[in-house]
């Protein structure tokens, strides 16, 4: 009964202004979950994505036929989205101007939705100010085979590290097999400062403590180990945001996590679409109230 009467509060995309086309193709085939599942997640936990999502340059990760056919990448505008899908022109390193897409209102999320997005990920800094970033993500990944247990360690090992220097981190379960680790930022440095903060902080932790980390990308080198991935933290690139679906088997989610909790957590993909319900009472919830929030500069290093 108690099921019966969340599921009733819970907004669904019939609540939105939006022309939901093939809800019931399949888009989950292990897992028997729709194009309308999806939306009907994404519609109920609307506000919790737009938290990060707002005003951040995005990369789509759309399936036209399923998460188990062809998915693509998109970053940029084709003109087709929806009336609602935003973009903003940025500057590349070549000098070209190209236009990045971005939301600024749920509506906007939902109509990529029906464009058949699966994945939302997002830069590291807002729309603007562009080239101030707002987050440092250390994305751990694990190699093959390295149990949970050990992400687990090393994103708290991470954690008290970055605390040291006096930043606060948060941790998001990816919805794959690892842990980002993130911090928020106050805007204050510009990307090439932020990138070299977090290329040689991984090198120098990597260095310390060879039996846990790689900040090398290279596969032949992650034996047993977990690749800091600091190249999240380059202007352009992108990480999953947070409550983003992922286009994998047993339609897993990003989902922010608690550090007190983290040692009780059994996987990175704990939940899926189905657990709109739970993820909305989780947000609302005193362990998770302030997560993300942070002003903070970036500390020298
Ligand atoms: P996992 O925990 O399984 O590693 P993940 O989301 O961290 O999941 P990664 O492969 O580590 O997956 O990638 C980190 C981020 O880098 C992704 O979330 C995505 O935003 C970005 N990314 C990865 N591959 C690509 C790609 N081919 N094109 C664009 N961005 C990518
Ligand atoms: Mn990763
Ligand atoms: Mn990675």
């Amino acid at each position: 009964a108690k099921a019966a009467k969340k599921a009733k509060t819970l907004r669904t995309a019939a609540d939105f202004d939006l022309r939901l086309t093939s809800a019931d193709r399949v888009i989950f085939p292990e897992d028997g979950l729709t194009k309308g599942d999806l939306a009907n997640y994404y519609a109920a936990i609307a506000e919790l994505l737009m938290v990060d999502l707002r005003d951040r340059p995005m990369t789509l990760i759309r399936c036209p036929s399923g998460r188990a056919k062809k998915c693509f990448f998109q970053k940029h505008d084709s003109g087709a989205m929806g009336a609602h899908v935003l973009h903003v022109p940025v500057k590349e390193g070549d000098g070209k101007t190209e236009d990045y897409l971005y939301v600024d209102e749920a509506i906007g999320a939902l109509e990529c939705v029906q464009m058949n997005t699966i994945e939302f990920h997002g830069w590291g800094s807002r729309i603007d100010p562009l080239e101030m970033p707002d987050r440092l993500v250390f994305d751990l990944d694990p190699d093959e085979g390295l149990g949970f247990d050990k992400v687990k360690a090393a994103a708290l090992r991470l954690r008290d590290l970055l605390a040291d220097l006096g930043l606060e981190t948060f941790p998001l379960l990816s919805g794959g097999k690892g842990i980002h680790v993130i911090a928020p930022l106050d805007q204050s440095r510009d990307w090439p400062t932020v990138k070299s903060f977090a290329e040689r902080f991984s090198r120098a932790i990597a260095e310390a403590e060879p039996e846990t980390f790689t900040a090398n990308i290279r596969k032949n080198q992650r034996t047993g180990r977990i690749f800091l991935d600091w190249l999240r933290n380059q202007r352009g690139s992108t990480a999953v945001l947070p409550y983003s679906a992922r286009a994998r088997e047993g339609a897993p989610v990003a989902v922010p996590v608690a550090w007190d909790e983290l040692p009780d957590l059994k996987a990175a993909n704990a939940w899926s679409i189905r657990d709109a319900g739970e993820l909305l009472d989780r947000a609302g919830s005193k362990a998770l109230r302030g997560w993300g929030q942070a002003k903070q500069a970036l500390p020298d290093f």
